[in-house]
């Protein structure tokens, strides 16, 4: 893929240490380091550089539907289904987005609050 020198790709390469808790072929998921739940985590596409979520055509559809696939079946496997879970992604300033290659965020273990600004 084209160099990904965010901060996720020294972590795909492990350059950087990340507790990685779930990867196939596509798809990378690993521990947040700042947990904004007692489950945060995030999963990232290994071979293609996306910056955000605006930067998704329409050969993307089937690598996201991967992430989103992969964070569903992780959250089904550790027990959370049952009780639920949320998924995010921050595109962008105004979301707050800090790392520009796309990733899902998977937040779970606890009752979550309702979305504010
Ligand atoms: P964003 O704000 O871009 O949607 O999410 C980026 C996430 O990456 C944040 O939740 C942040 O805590 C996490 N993060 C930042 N640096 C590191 C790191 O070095 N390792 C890990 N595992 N997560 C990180």
């Amino acid at each position: 893929m084209t160099e990904n020198d965010t901060l996720f790709g020294k972590i795909i390469r492990r350059e950087i240490p990340a507790t990685i808790v779930y990867e196939d072929e596509h798809v990378l998921g690993f521990k947040d380091i700042a947990p904004q739940a007692p489950v945060h985590i995030l999963f990232i596409p290994k071979q293609v550089l996306i910056p955000t979520l605006d930067d998704l055509q329409p050969e993307h559809a089937e690598l996201v539907g991967r992430l989103v696939l992969a964070a569903a079946h992780y959250a089904r496997e550790q027990g959370f289904a049952e009780d639920g879970y949320r998924v995010v992604m921050n595109c962008r300033e105004h979301a707050g987005q800090t790392v520009f290659h796309i990733h899902l965020h998977l937040l779970a273990g606890t009752q979550l609050g309702r979305f504010g600004a």
